[in-house]
């Protein structure tokens, strides 16, 4: 099992997650910090601390395969992020159309987020390993949560208010 094919794809795919990971732990401040609204910025501050337990249980997730944790760079989360700061920096600071960008950038992390860890919790299922899968949907089902919230944020106010701006 360890030598094969499928194996090595999911571990490379760690690997990249890992890297994204880490990544956006350091953009997510900054998207904290241009947020306009109170609410907004508490929801990045919120999952700047889920994300660092999200590389933690990557970590984990190493161990139990008895791999050392290694990340290999995304090109996917560093060209999300790039869009995250070009939201920033095309949108002036204080108004709701600049939360109404950084969500939009923000939720585009979160589903390429959700789209790796549903397959990698799957493949994770399918190699019989229990404790692995099982931290996986763990990190699965919080960003989820976070992509809710988001969604809540712009339907709640944001949006109304970027549309009377
Ligand atoms: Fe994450
Ligand atoms: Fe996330």
């Amino acid at each position: 099992m360890k030598d094969s094919e499928f194996h090595q794809f999911f571990l490379d795919e760690l690997k990249d997650i890992y890297w994204a990971e880490k990544h956006l732990a350091k953009a997510l401040p900054k998207l904290q910090k241009a947020a306009t609204s109170k609410e907004l910025a508490q929801a990045f501050e919120k999952h700047t601390q889920e994300t660092e337990t999200h590389i933690k249980t990557i970590e984990k997730v190493f161990e139990l395969l008895g791999e050392k944790a290694t990340a290999k760079k995304c090109d996917a989360m560093e060209g999300l992020i790039e869009e995250a700061n070009s939201v920033i920096s095309d949108t002036d600071k204080g108004t709701a159309v600049r939360d109404a960008g950084l969500i939009l950038s923000a939720q585009k992390a979160e589903h390429y987020e959700i789209a790796t860890y549903g397959t990698l919790r799957t493949f994770a299922e399918k190699m019989g390993h229990e404790e692995v899968t099982s931290l996986l949907q763990q990190t699965l089902d919080n960003e989820k949560e976070t992509d809710v919230a988001l969604t809540e944020i712009a339907v709640n106010f944001v949006n109304e208010e970027a549309s009377e701006e």
